[in-house]
Protein backbone atom coordinates (compact mmCIF):
# COMPACT_ATOMS: atom_id res chain seq x y z
CA UNK A 1 0.00 0.00 0.00
CA UNK A 2 1.66 3.17 -0.90
CA UNK A 3 1.58 6.06 1.52
CA UNK A 4 -0.91 9.19 0.93
CA UNK A 5 0.26 11.81 -1.67
CA UNK A 6 0.26 14.38 1.27
CA UNK A 7 2.34 12.21 3.52
CA UNK A 8 4.72 11.25 1.07
CA UNK A 9 5.14 14.72 -0.58
CA UNK A 10 5.40 16.32 2.71
CA UNK A 11 8.48 13.79 3.89
CA UNK A 12 10.12 14.41 0.81
CA UNK A 13 9.99 18.61 1.02
CA UNK A 14 11.78 17.45 4.63
CA UNK A 15 14.42 15.21 2.73
CA UNK A 16 14.84 17.98 -0.16
CA UNK A 17 15.45 20.60 2.74
CA UNK A 18 12.61 22.97 1.91
CA UNK A 19 11.99 25.37 4.57
CA UNK A 20 9.23 24.58 6.73
CA UNK A 21 8.77 27.87 7.66
CA UNK A 22 7.70 28.12 3.49
CA UNK A 23 5.04 25.70 4.04
CA UNK A 24 2.01 26.20 6.35
CA UNK A 25 -1.57 26.58 6.89
CA UNK A 26 -1.85 30.06 4.75
CA UNK A 27 -0.81 31.17 1.64
CA UNK A 28 -1.12 29.16 -2.24
CA UNK A 29 -2.92 25.88 -2.19
CA UNK A 30 -1.26 22.86 -3.55
CA UNK A 31 -3.02 19.67 -3.93
CA UNK A 32 -1.68 16.64 -5.40
CA UNK A 33 -3.48 15.56 -8.75
CA UNK A 34 -3.26 11.79 -7.61
CA UNK A 35 -5.93 11.72 -5.30
CA UNK A 36 -6.91 16.10 -5.69
CA UNK A 37 -6.04 16.25 -1.71
CA UNK A 38 -4.63 19.58 -0.17
CA UNK A 39 -0.31 18.71 0.40
CA UNK A 40 0.18 22.34 2.18
CA UNK A 41 -0.02 25.79 1.75
CA UNK A 42 2.94 27.72 0.07
CA UNK A 43 3.51 31.46 1.70
CA UNK A 44 3.55 33.58 -1.65
CA UNK A 45 5.83 36.20 -2.49
CA UNK A 46 3.84 39.78 -2.29
CA UNK A 47 4.38 42.13 -5.43
CA UNK A 48 7.04 44.34 -2.89
CA UNK A 49 9.15 41.82 -2.58
CA UNK A 50 9.20 40.31 -5.67
CA UNK A 51 10.21 43.83 -6.92
CA UNK A 52 12.95 44.02 -4.41
CA UNK A 53 14.01 39.94 -5.33
CA UNK A 54 14.47 41.09 -8.95
CA UNK A 55 16.53 44.01 -7.75
CA UNK A 56 18.77 41.93 -5.68
CA UNK A 57 19.06 39.70 -9.12
CA UNK A 58 20.46 42.69 -10.52
CA UNK A 59 23.13 43.92 -7.93
CA UNK A 60 24.64 40.25 -7.92
CA UNK A 61 24.29 39.79 -11.60
CA UNK A 62 26.62 42.65 -11.42
CA UNK A 63 28.74 40.43 -9.13
CA UNK A 64 28.76 37.27 -11.25
CA UNK A 65 29.62 38.68 -14.65
CA UNK A 66 33.08 39.07 -13.26
CA UNK A 67 33.43 36.12 -12.31
CA UNK A 68 35.68 34.00 -15.45
CA UNK A 69 32.67 31.64 -17.39
CA UNK A 70 34.55 28.35 -16.31
CA UNK A 71 34.33 29.41 -13.01
CA UNK A 72 30.63 30.01 -13.03
CA UNK A 73 30.26 26.74 -14.67
CA UNK A 74 31.80 24.67 -11.89
CA UNK A 75 28.52 25.85 -10.27
CA UNK A 76 26.32 24.58 -12.23
CA UNK A 77 29.03 21.45 -12.51
CA UNK A 78 27.76 21.17 -8.41
CA UNK A 79 24.20 21.59 -9.62
CA UNK A 80 24.45 18.88 -11.28
CA UNK A 81 25.89 16.34 -8.79
CA UNK A 82 23.74 17.64 -6.19
CA UNK A 83 20.95 16.74 -8.50
CA UNK A 84 22.30 13.31 -9.07
CA UNK A 85 22.50 12.82 -5.38
CA UNK A 86 18.84 13.73 -5.15
CA UNK A 87 17.14 12.45 -8.51
CA UNK A 88 15.15 9.59 -6.62
CA UNK A 89 13.52 12.39 -3.91
CA UNK A 90 12.64 15.33 -6.83
CA UNK A 91 11.78 12.80 -9.11
CA UNK A 92 9.05 11.27 -6.50
CA UNK A 93 8.25 14.98 -5.87
CA UNK A 94 7.68 15.51 -9.81
CA UNK A 95 5.52 12.56 -9.45
CA UNK A 96 3.37 13.86 -6.64
CA UNK A 97 2.82 17.53 -7.68
CA UNK A 98 2.58 17.18 -11.25
CA UNK A 99 0.62 14.05 -11.52
CA UNK A 100 3.76 12.03 -14.51
CA UNK A 101 4.20 8.88 -13.97
CA UNK A 102 7.61 8.11 -11.81
CA UNK A 103 9.56 6.95 -14.83
CA UNK A 104 8.75 9.95 -16.04
CA UNK A 105 9.33 12.24 -13.08
CA UNK A 106 13.01 10.97 -12.65
CA UNK A 107 13.19 11.91 -16.55
CA UNK A 108 12.50 15.40 -15.62
CA UNK A 109 15.40 15.60 -13.62
CA UNK A 110 17.58 13.51 -15.40
CA UNK A 111 17.04 16.50 -17.99
CA UNK A 112 17.98 18.52 -15.56
CA UNK A 113 21.14 16.79 -14.79
CA UNK A 114 22.01 16.52 -18.95
CA UNK A 115 21.17 20.26 -19.40
CA UNK A 116 24.28 21.04 -16.58
CA UNK A 117 26.64 18.81 -18.12
CA UNK A 118 25.90 20.43 -21.07
CA UNK A 119 26.51 24.31 -19.69
CA UNK A 120 29.70 23.02 -17.54
CA UNK A 121 31.34 22.29 -21.38
CA UNK A 122 29.95 25.62 -22.52
CA UNK A 123 30.94 27.59 -20.03
CA UNK A 124 34.27 27.15 -22.11
CA UNK A 125 32.89 27.68 -25.35
CA UNK A 126 31.36 30.88 -25.28
CA UNK A 127 33.59 32.36 -28.05
CA UNK A 128 32.41 34.42 -30.59
CA UNK A 129 34.24 35.01 -34.26
CA UNK A 130 36.90 37.18 -35.52
CA UNK A 131 36.29 38.82 -38.90
CA UNK A 132 38.26 39.75 -41.70
CA UNK A 133 38.40 44.22 -42.01
CA UNK A 134 39.20 45.96 -45.21
CA UNK A 135 41.26 48.23 -43.07
CA UNK A 136 45.11 47.53 -43.25
CA UNK A 137 46.30 47.67 -39.26
CA UNK A 138 43.12 46.61 -37.73
CA UNK A 139 41.13 44.14 -36.07
CA UNK A 140 37.49 43.11 -36.28
CA UNK A 141 35.90 40.54 -33.67
CA UNK A 142 33.07 40.13 -31.81
CA UNK A 143 32.60 39.25 -27.98
CA UNK A 144 30.07 37.86 -25.93
CA UNK A 145 28.89 39.53 -22.99
CA UNK A 146 26.34 38.47 -20.10
CA UNK A 147 22.70 39.92 -20.51
CA UNK A 148 21.58 41.10 -16.69
CA UNK A 149 18.36 39.29 -14.83
CA UNK A 150 16.68 36.61 -16.79
CA UNK A 151 13.22 36.12 -16.14
CA UNK A 152 11.62 32.46 -16.34
CA UNK A 153 7.86 31.69 -16.34
CA UNK A 154 7.08 28.05 -16.35
CA UNK A 155 4.51 25.85 -16.95
CA UNK A 156 2.89 23.28 -14.54
CA UNK A 157 3.81 19.71 -16.76
CA UNK A 158 7.67 20.66 -16.98
CA UNK A 159 7.63 22.20 -13.33
CA UNK A 160 11.83 21.83 -13.07
CA UNK A 161 13.19 20.67 -16.19
CA UNK A 162 12.47 24.40 -18.01
CA UNK A 163 13.65 26.20 -15.40
CA UNK A 164 16.85 24.17 -15.22
CA UNK A 165 17.28 24.21 -19.34
CA UNK A 166 16.77 28.36 -18.79
CA UNK A 167 19.00 28.56 -15.59
CA UNK A 168 22.08 26.55 -16.27
CA UNK A 169 22.62 28.20 -19.72
CA UNK A 170 21.81 31.27 -18.30
CA UNK A 171 23.94 31.30 -15.69
CA UNK A 172 27.37 29.98 -17.22
CA UNK A 173 26.67 33.21 -19.74
CA UNK A 174 26.76 35.57 -16.47
CA UNK A 175 23.52 36.21 -16.11
CA UNK A 176 21.04 36.16 -12.84
CA UNK A 177 17.52 34.13 -12.70
CA UNK A 178 14.38 34.82 -11.57
CA UNK A 179 12.10 32.17 -11.83
CA UNK A 180 8.10 32.59 -11.39
CA UNK A 181 7.30 28.87 -11.22
CA UNK A 182 3.69 27.39 -12.32
CA UNK A 183 1.48 28.35 -9.43
CA UNK A 184 -0.13 24.26 -10.35
CA UNK A 185 3.79 23.11 -8.96
CA UNK A 186 5.45 25.47 -6.46
CA UNK A 187 6.91 23.01 -4.69
CA UNK A 188 9.16 20.77 -7.14
CA UNK A 189 10.03 24.77 -7.11
CA UNK A 190 11.39 25.33 -4.02
CA UNK A 191 12.65 21.96 -3.49
CA UNK A 192 14.95 22.86 -6.63
CA UNK A 193 15.74 25.52 -5.25
CA UNK A 194 16.47 24.21 -1.74
CA UNK A 195 18.92 21.88 -3.80
CA UNK A 196 20.55 25.06 -5.76
CA UNK A 197 21.30 26.24 -2.08
CA UNK A 198 23.49 23.15 -1.11
CA UNK A 199 25.27 23.46 -4.81
CA UNK A 200 25.75 27.07 -3.74
CA UNK A 201 27.14 26.30 -0.22
CA UNK A 202 29.38 23.71 -1.99
CA UNK A 203 30.58 26.65 -4.02
CA UNK A 204 31.43 29.27 -1.46
CA UNK A 205 28.27 31.09 -1.67
CA UNK A 206 27.01 32.93 -4.78
CA UNK A 207 26.16 36.77 -5.29
CA UNK A 208 22.70 37.24 -2.33
CA UNK A 209 19.94 36.42 -5.06
CA UNK A 210 21.37 35.22 -8.13
CA UNK A 211 19.09 33.08 -7.96
CA UNK A 212 15.26 33.96 -6.68
CA UNK A 213 12.21 32.63 -6.99
CA UNK A 214 8.99 34.29 -6.76
CA UNK A 215 5.83 31.97 -5.99
CA UNK A 216 2.56 33.29 -6.79
CA UNK A 217 0.60 33.31 -9.66
CA UNK A 218 0.18 35.14 -13.08
CA UNK A 219 0.77 38.86 -11.87
CA UNK A 220 4.20 37.99 -10.58
CA UNK A 221 4.70 36.96 -13.93
CA UNK A 222 3.72 40.23 -15.59
CA UNK A 223 5.57 41.71 -12.51
CA UNK A 224 8.69 39.85 -13.90
CA UNK A 225 7.77 40.68 -17.61
CA UNK A 226 7.10 44.36 -16.73
CA UNK A 227 10.78 44.96 -14.68
CA UNK A 228 12.92 47.19 -16.65
CA UNK A 229 15.84 45.81 -14.56
CA UNK A 230 14.82 42.02 -16.67
CA UNK A 231 16.31 42.24 -19.96
CA UNK A 232 15.31 39.00 -20.85
CA UNK A 233 12.38 36.84 -20.19
CA UNK A 234 11.63 32.80 -20.90
CA UNK A 235 8.44 32.42 -21.01
CA UNK A 236 7.05 28.66 -21.61
CA UNK A 237 3.04 28.29 -21.10
CA UNK A 238 -0.10 28.76 -23.01
CA UNK A 239 -0.38 30.65 -26.58
CA UNK A 240 -2.75 32.70 -24.70
CA UNK A 241 -0.05 33.50 -22.46
CA UNK A 242 2.32 34.13 -24.85
CA UNK A 243 0.31 36.41 -26.49
CA UNK A 244 -0.19 38.31 -23.06
CA UNK A 245 3.63 38.41 -22.66
CA UNK A 246 5.10 38.81 -25.85
CA UNK A 247 3.93 42.36 -27.23
CA UNK A 248 5.08 43.91 -23.44
CA UNK A 249 8.10 42.80 -23.85
CA UNK A 250 8.21 44.08 -27.29
CA UNK A 251 7.15 47.27 -26.00
CA UNK A 252 10.07 47.97 -23.73
CA UNK A 253 12.54 45.93 -26.56
CA UNK A 254 13.02 43.48 -23.83
CA UNK A 255 13.96 40.12 -25.35
CA UNK A 256 11.85 37.51 -25.20
CA UNK A 257 12.07 33.39 -25.68
CA UNK A 258 8.52 32.01 -26.11
CA UNK A 259 7.85 28.36 -25.78
CA UNK A 260 4.03 28.07 -26.12
CA UNK A 261 1.41 25.72 -26.84
CA UNK A 262 2.13 22.87 -29.85
CA UNK A 263 -0.94 21.00 -32.29
CA UNK A 264 1.69 18.21 -33.14
CA UNK A 265 0.74 16.05 -35.68
CA UNK A 266 2.72 12.92 -36.88
CA UNK A 267 2.09 10.98 -40.79
CA UNK A 268 2.52 7.33 -40.97
CA UNK A 269 3.32 6.26 -44.49
CA UNK A 270 2.93 3.32 -46.65
CA UNK A 271 6.01 1.86 -46.38
CA UNK A 272 6.52 2.91 -42.40
CA UNK A 273 7.83 0.11 -40.24
CA UNK A 274 4.28 -0.42 -38.54
CA UNK A 275 5.64 -1.68 -34.92
CA UNK A 276 7.61 0.74 -34.55
CA UNK A 277 5.29 3.58 -35.57
CA UNK A 278 2.90 1.68 -33.09
CA UNK A 279 5.19 2.67 -29.93
CA UNK A 280 6.46 5.74 -31.24
CA UNK A 281 2.55 6.67 -31.84
CA UNK A 282 1.42 5.21 -28.13
CA UNK A 283 4.20 7.44 -25.99
CA UNK A 284 3.98 10.22 -27.98
CA UNK A 285 0.00 10.04 -27.54
CA UNK A 286 -0.38 8.41 -24.43
CA UNK A 287 2.38 9.90 -22.50
CA UNK A 288 2.02 12.16 -19.54
CA UNK A 289 -1.37 11.56 -20.29
CA UNK A 290 -1.49 13.89 -23.00
CA UNK A 291 0.45 16.42 -21.18
CA UNK A 292 3.09 17.43 -22.89
CA UNK A 293 3.69 20.93 -25.40
CA UNK A 294 5.28 18.03 -27.82
CA UNK A 295 2.32 15.54 -27.33
CA UNK A 296 0.96 13.95 -30.40
CA UNK A 297 -2.43 15.56 -31.27
CA UNK A 298 -2.84 14.39 -34.90
CA UNK A 299 -1.97 11.38 -36.92
CA UNK A 300 -2.31 11.31 -40.41
CA UNK A 301 -2.12 7.88 -41.71
CA UNK A 302 -2.13 6.91 -45.41
CA UNK A 303 -5.15 4.94 -46.52
CA UNK A 304 -3.94 2.05 -47.81
CA UNK A 305 -2.83 1.09 -44.41
CA UNK A 306 -5.28 3.04 -42.17
CA UNK A 307 -7.18 -0.24 -40.51
CA UNK A 308 -4.02 -2.46 -40.53
CA UNK A 309 -2.41 0.19 -38.11
CA UNK A 310 -5.24 2.09 -36.46
CA UNK A 311 -7.02 -1.53 -35.05
CA UNK A 312 -3.93 -2.31 -33.57
CA UNK A 313 -3.60 1.34 -32.16
CA UNK A 314 -7.31 1.05 -30.66
CA UNK A 315 -6.29 -2.13 -28.96
CA UNK A 316 -3.14 -0.04 -27.39
CA UNK A 317 -6.26 2.93 -25.97
CA UNK A 318 -8.94 0.25 -24.83
CA UNK A 319 -5.87 -1.89 -22.74
CA UNK A 320 -3.54 0.94 -21.49
CA UNK A 321 -2.99 1.00 -17.65
CA UNK A 322 -4.79 4.49 -16.25
CA UNK A 323 -3.81 4.87 -12.26
CA UNK A 324 -1.85 6.21 -9.74
CA UNK A 325 1.43 7.14 -11.29
CA UNK A 326 3.40 5.77 -9.05
CA UNK A 327 2.72 2.51 -9.50
CA UNK A 328 5.00 0.57 -11.78
CA UNK A 329 2.74 -1.21 -14.30
CA UNK A 330 0.46 2.29 -14.55
CA UNK A 331 1.07 4.46 -18.29
CA UNK A 332 -1.25 6.97 -17.69
CA UNK A 333 -1.79 9.41 -14.74
CA UNK A 334 -3.80 11.66 -14.08
CA UNK A 335 -4.89 15.23 -15.70
CA UNK A 336 -3.68 18.20 -13.35
CA UNK A 337 -7.27 19.58 -12.25
CA UNK A 338 -11.02 19.65 -13.09
CA UNK A 339 -10.86 21.74 -15.62
CA UNK A 340 -8.52 20.01 -17.65
CA UNK A 341 -10.74 17.04 -18.08
CA UNK A 342 -13.66 19.62 -18.83
CA UNK A 343 -11.79 21.20 -21.56
CA UNK A 344 -11.00 17.06 -22.57
CA UNK A 345 -14.68 16.52 -22.57
CA UNK A 346 -15.42 19.70 -24.37
CA UNK A 347 -13.50 19.28 -27.60
CA UNK A 348 -14.50 15.41 -27.32
CA UNK A 349 -18.43 16.50 -27.53
CA UNK A 350 -17.58 18.77 -30.72
CA UNK A 351 -15.60 15.81 -32.58
CA UNK A 352 -18.61 13.73 -31.67
CA UNK A 353 -20.74 16.44 -33.23
CA UNK A 354 -18.66 16.38 -36.30
CA UNK A 355 -19.64 12.71 -36.63
CA UNK A 356 -16.12 11.50 -35.22
CA UNK A 357 -15.54 8.36 -33.80
CA UNK A 358 -14.21 7.86 -30.09
CA UNK A 359 -12.53 5.09 -28.99
CA UNK A 360 -11.43 5.52 -24.80
CA UNK A 361 -11.99 9.29 -23.42
CA UNK A 362 -14.16 8.58 -20.65
CA UNK A 363 -13.87 9.15 -17.00
CA UNK A 364 -12.04 6.92 -14.92
CA UNK A 365 -12.43 6.04 -11.52
CA UNK A 366 -9.55 4.76 -9.97
CA UNK A 367 -9.94 3.01 -6.46
CA UNK A 368 -9.64 5.61 -3.57
CA UNK A 369 -8.31 8.29 -5.13
CA UNK A 370 -10.10 11.33 -6.66
CA UNK A 371 -7.87 12.79 -8.99
CA UNK A 372 -8.77 13.24 -12.51
CA UNK A 373 -8.34 10.24 -14.72
CA UNK A 374 -9.61 9.43 -18.24
CA UNK A 375 -8.94 6.96 -20.60
CA UNK A 376 -6.69 8.55 -23.92
CA UNK A 377 -9.06 9.49 -26.83
CA UNK A 378 -8.72 8.15 -30.32
CA UNK A 379 -10.88 10.14 -32.14
CA UNK A 380 -11.12 9.04 -35.73
CA UNK A 381 -12.18 12.23 -37.57
CA UNK A 382 -14.37 12.83 -40.85
CA UNK A 383 -12.07 15.58 -41.97
CA UNK A 384 -9.48 17.50 -40.53
CA UNK A 385 -11.34 20.47 -38.70
CA UNK A 386 -12.95 22.21 -35.41
CA UNK A 387 -11.29 20.47 -32.46
CA UNK A 388 -8.38 19.29 -34.53
CA UNK A 389 -7.14 22.81 -35.56
CA UNK A 390 -6.55 23.62 -31.32
CA UNK A 391 -4.72 22.33 -29.02
CA UNK A 392 -6.64 20.50 -25.51
CA UNK A 393 -3.78 19.57 -23.15
CA UNK A 394 -5.19 16.04 -22.38
CA UNK A 395 -4.52 13.12 -24.32
CA UNK A 396 -7.23 13.16 -27.69
CA UNK A 397 -4.86 12.54 -30.98
CA UNK A 398 -7.39 12.72 -33.62
CA UNK A 399 -7.20 10.44 -36.87
CA UNK A 400 -7.18 11.63 -40.50
CA UNK A 401 -6.62 9.79 -43.49
CA UNK A 402 -4.12 10.54 -46.82
CA UNK A 403 -3.65 9.84 -49.97
CA UNK A 404 -1.02 11.91 -51.47
CA UNK A 405 1.98 13.02 -49.54
CA UNK A 406 1.90 16.66 -50.63
CA UNK A 407 -1.61 16.59 -49.03
CA UNK A 408 -0.12 15.10 -45.91
CA UNK A 409 2.27 17.68 -45.45
CA UNK A 410 -0.16 20.91 -46.64
CA UNK A 411 -2.47 18.94 -43.76
CA UNK A 412 0.50 18.62 -41.25
CA UNK A 413 1.43 22.40 -41.64
CA UNK A 414 -2.11 23.67 -41.39
CA UNK A 415 -2.70 24.94 -37.88
CA UNK A 416 -1.55 27.86 -36.28
CA UNK A 417 1.08 25.97 -33.70
CA UNK A 418 4.74 25.19 -35.26
CA UNK A 419 6.40 23.13 -32.32
CA UNK A 420 6.81 19.36 -33.36
CA UNK A 421 5.99 17.00 -36.22
CA UNK A 422 6.96 13.45 -37.66
CA UNK A 423 7.07 10.97 -40.32
CA UNK A 424 7.01 7.30 -40.00
CA UNK A 425 8.17 6.13 -43.57
CA UNK A 426 10.93 3.80 -44.99
CA UNK A 427 10.87 5.97 -48.07
CA UNK A 428 14.04 8.33 -48.40
CA UNK A 429 12.76 10.38 -50.55
CA UNK A 430 9.57 11.00 -48.14
CA UNK A 431 11.88 11.36 -45.52
CA UNK A 432 13.86 13.80 -47.13
CA UNK A 433 10.83 15.74 -48.84
CA UNK A 434 9.81 16.11 -44.59
CA UNK A 435 13.04 17.96 -43.63
CA UNK A 436 13.39 19.65 -46.55
CA UNK A 437 12.03 23.52 -46.92
CA UNK A 438 9.06 22.50 -48.48
CA UNK A 439 8.60 19.45 -45.80
CA UNK A 440 7.24 20.80 -41.80
CA UNK A 441 7.09 23.79 -40.97
CA UNK A 442 7.99 23.12 -37.25
CA UNK A 443 10.89 23.44 -35.10
CA UNK A 444 11.25 20.25 -34.32
CA UNK A 445 10.85 17.81 -37.54
CA UNK A 446 11.59 14.05 -36.77
CA UNK A 447 12.08 10.81 -39.11
CA UNK A 448 10.86 7.21 -37.21
CA UNK A 449 10.24 8.66 -33.71
CA UNK A 450 7.22 10.49 -32.42
CA UNK A 451 7.58 14.11 -31.88
CA UNK A 452 8.09 14.39 -27.94
CA UNK A 453 10.77 13.70 -25.98
CA UNK A 454 13.52 15.79 -27.17
CA UNK A 455 17.62 15.87 -26.05
CA UNK A 456 19.00 18.85 -24.30
CA UNK A 457 21.81 18.75 -27.18
CA UNK A 458 19.24 20.71 -30.02
CA UNK A 459 17.73 24.08 -29.75
CA UNK A 460 14.35 23.26 -28.78
CA UNK A 461 11.23 25.28 -29.73
CA UNK A 462 8.58 26.16 -32.17
CA UNK A 463 7.25 28.65 -35.06
CA UNK A 464 4.66 30.54 -35.64
CA UNK A 465 2.40 30.67 -32.36
CA UNK A 466 4.48 28.57 -30.36
CA UNK A 467 6.82 31.63 -30.28
CA UNK A 468 9.65 30.93 -31.92
CA UNK A 469 12.14 30.56 -28.83
CA UNK A 470 14.44 28.47 -28.66
CA UNK A 471 16.21 26.90 -26.05
CA UNK A 472 19.00 24.10 -24.43
CA UNK A 473 21.58 22.79 -27.11
CA UNK A 474 23.33 24.47 -29.92
CA UNK A 475 23.56 27.67 -29.91
CA UNK A 476 20.74 28.68 -27.96
CA UNK A 477 22.80 30.28 -25.20
CA UNK A 478 23.32 33.37 -27.95
CA UNK A 479 19.83 34.07 -26.60
CA UNK A 480 21.46 34.69 -23.26
CA UNK A 481 24.03 37.16 -23.84
CA UNK A 482 24.54 40.46 -25.82
CA UNK A 483 27.10 40.36 -28.64
CA UNK A 484 29.35 43.30 -29.20
CA UNK A 485 31.33 43.96 -32.60
CA UNK A 486 34.78 45.39 -31.68
CA UNK A 487 37.30 47.05 -33.89
CA UNK A 488 40.36 47.46 -32.85
CA UNK A 489 43.05 49.65 -35.10
CA UNK A 490 46.84 49.48 -34.20
CA UNK A 491 48.25 50.95 -36.54
CA UNK A 492 48.73 54.61 -37.12
CA UNK A 493 46.88 56.17 -39.62
CA UNK A 494 42.90 56.04 -39.80
CA UNK A 495 41.57 54.74 -42.68
CA UNK A 496 37.80 54.84 -43.07
CA UNK A 497 35.66 52.43 -43.92
CA UNK A 498 34.03 51.72 -47.29
CA UNK A 499 37.12 54.72 -48.65
CA UNK A 500 35.30 57.65 -47.28
CA UNK A 501 37.84 60.31 -46.93
CA UNK A 502 37.22 62.88 -43.85
CA UNK A 503 39.84 65.13 -43.41
CA UNK A 504 40.26 67.59 -41.32
CA UNK A 505 42.61 70.49 -40.58
CA UNK A 506 44.90 69.58 -37.84
CA UNK A 507 47.86 71.87 -36.51
P1 LIG B 1 -0.33 28.68 -18.62
O1 LIG B 1 -0.16 29.52 -19.83
O2 LIG B 1 -1.63 28.64 -17.95
O3 LIG B 1 0.74 29.13 -17.49
C1 LIG B 1 2.12 29.08 -17.73
C2 LIG B 1 2.83 30.08 -16.83
O4 LIG B 1 2.54 31.40 -17.30
C3 LIG B 1 2.38 30.05 -15.36
O5 LIG B 1 3.52 30.22 -14.54
C4 LIG B 1 1.43 31.24 -15.25
O6 LIG B 1 1.36 31.78 -13.97
C5 LIG B 1 2.10 32.22 -16.22
N1 LIG B 1 1.21 33.24 -16.80
C6 LIG B 1 -0.03 33.06 -17.29
N2 LIG B 1 -0.50 34.22 -17.80
C7 LIG B 1 0.46 35.14 -17.63
C8 LIG B 1 0.58 36.52 -17.95
N3 LIG B 1 -0.41 37.18 -18.53
N4 LIG B 1 1.73 37.16 -17.64
C9 LIG B 1 2.76 36.50 -17.06
N5 LIG B 1 2.70 35.19 -16.71
C10 LIG B 1 1.56 34.52 -17.00
O7 LIG B 1 0.14 27.19 -19.04
P2 LIG B 1 0.02 25.81 -18.24
O8 LIG B 1 -1.40 25.37 -18.20
O9 LIG B 1 0.80 25.86 -16.97
O10 LIG B 1 0.85 24.83 -19.21
C11 LIG B 1 0.32 24.22 -20.35
C12 LIG B 1 0.67 25.00 -21.59
O11 LIG B 1 2.07 25.21 -21.67
C13 LIG B 1 0.32 24.23 -22.85
O12 LIG B 1 -0.21 25.12 -23.80
C14 LIG B 1 1.65 23.68 -23.33
O13 LIG B 1 1.71 23.38 -24.70
C15 LIG B 1 2.57 24.81 -22.95
N6 LIG B 1 3.94 24.36 -22.82
C16 LIG B 1 4.83 24.72 -23.79
C17 LIG B 1 6.13 24.26 -23.73
C18 LIG B 1 7.12 24.60 -24.80
O14 LIG B 1 8.31 24.45 -24.56
N7 LIG B 1 6.70 25.06 -25.97
C19 LIG B 1 6.55 23.47 -22.66
C20 LIG B 1 5.62 23.15 -21.67
C21 LIG B 1 4.31 23.59 -21.76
Amino acid sequence: MLPSPREQALSLLEALGVPPARLGAQGLAVHSPIDGVLITHVTETSPAEASALIKQAHAAFVQWRKIPAPRRGEFVRLLGEELRLHKQTLGQLVTLEAGKILSEGLGEVQEMIDICDYAVGLSRQLFGLTIATERPDHRMMETWHPLGVCGVISAFNFPVAVWSWNAAIALVCGNAVVWKPSEKTPLTALATHAIAERAAKRFGGLPEGLLSLLIGGRELGALLVEDAHVPLVSATGSTAMGRQVGPKLAARFARAILELGGNNAAIIAPSADLDLALRGIAFAAIGTAGQRCTTLRRLIVHESIYEAFVSKLRRVYQTVAIGDPRQPDVLVGPLIDAPARAQMDKALNEARAMGAQVTGGTHVDVPHLKGCYVAPALVEMPRHDGPVLHETFAPILYVMRYQNFEDAITMQNSVGAGLSSSLFTLDMREAERFVSVEGSDCGIANINIGPSGAEIGGAFGGEKETGGGREAGSDSWKAYMRRATNTVNYGTTLPLAQGVSFDITTD
